[in-house]
C-alpha cells in the first residue's frame, strides 16, 4: 500500500494547525505548528496567500485525509457512502471516518497515532466482538466491542499510549476499561462532539461540483 513519508509535523505546519499525526509528539509543544506557525517550503511566509474557492476546498479535503491517514481512492469511496447514506452527507462522512477500525482503536487509546494503531490491527493485535479483524479500514458499529489481543497487550509502546490516553480522557462516545485493554464503541459521534476546526462542507462543496 502507498504511504506518504513527510515529516508528520511539517503536515501541521501546512494545515495550520495540530493533526496529531505523531504519537505524543503532536500533543506537545514539540510540533512544528507551534514553532513555525506558517506553511513549509520556501513560500511558506509569503503574504497575501489568500487562497482561491477551490484551493480551500482541496486544503480541507486534504487535511481530513491526512487525519485519518485515508489514500484519496479510499476517501473518495467514503464519501461515496456518505453521500448515498440518509442524513447530512458532511456528517455522514465524519462519522465513517470515526468508524474506521484504526481510528477507534486510536481514540481507545490502542496506539498513540493513527498510524500506530492501524499496525497494531494489520498485525493482528486487535479484536471486534472477540473476532480477529486485520483490517484498518473496518467499520465498527455502535455496540461492538473493540480489544487489544492478547500478543499485543505487553508491548510497551501500546501500554504507554493507552495510559497517556486514559489521562487525557476518552471520548464520550466510548467506554474504554483501560485495564482490561478494551473499549465498547456505544454509538456514531455528535457532530458536536468533533473538531470545530475541520470543515467538512468545504469537501461536500468540493465533491458536488
Ligand atoms: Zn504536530
Amino acid at each position: 500500500m502507498a504511504r506518504n513519508l513527510d515529516a508528520k509535523c511539517r503536515k501541521c505546519r501546512r494545515e495550520g494547525e495540530k493533526l496529531f499525526l505523531k504519537a505524543e509528539k503532536c500533543f506537545t509543544d514539540k510540533c512544528a505548528v507551534e514553532r513555525r506557525a506558517y506553511p513549509p517550503g520556501q513560500h511558506g511566509q509569503k503574504k497575501n496567500t489568500r487562497l482561491s474557492e477551490y484551493g480551500g476546498q482541496l486544503r480541507e479535503k486534504q487535511k481530513l485525509r491526512r487525519i485519518y491517514g485515508v489514500l484519496e481512492h479510499q476517501f473518495r469511496l467514503t464519501y461515496k457512502r456518505s453521500e448515498q447514506a440518509r442524513g447530512i452527507t458532511g456528517e455522514n462522512l465524519l462519522q465513517n471516518l470515526e468508524s474506521r477500525l484504526d481510528n477507534v482503536a486510536y481514540r481507545m487509546g490502542f496506539g498513540g497515532s493513527r498510524a500506530e494503531a492501524r499496525q497494531t490491527v494489520r498485525h493482528n493485535g486487535v479484536l471486534v466482538n472477540g473476532k480477529r479483524v486485520n483490517i484498518p479500514s473496518f467499520q465498527v458499529r455502535p455496540g461492538d466491542v473493540v480489544a487489544v489481543a492478547d500478543r499485543a497487550k505487553n508491548q510497551l509502546r501500546l501500554k504507554s499510549a493507552l495510559q497517556a490516553a486514559e489521562q487525557r480522557g476518552f471520548p464520550e462516545w466510548l467506554d474504554v476499561d483501560a485495564k482490561e485493554f478494551k473499549g465498547t464503541f456505544k454509538a456514531l459521534p455528535q457532530r458536536s462532539e468533533l473538531p470545530a476546526t475541520i470543515n467538512e462542507h468545504l469537501v461536500v462543496e468540493l465533491y458536488s461540483k
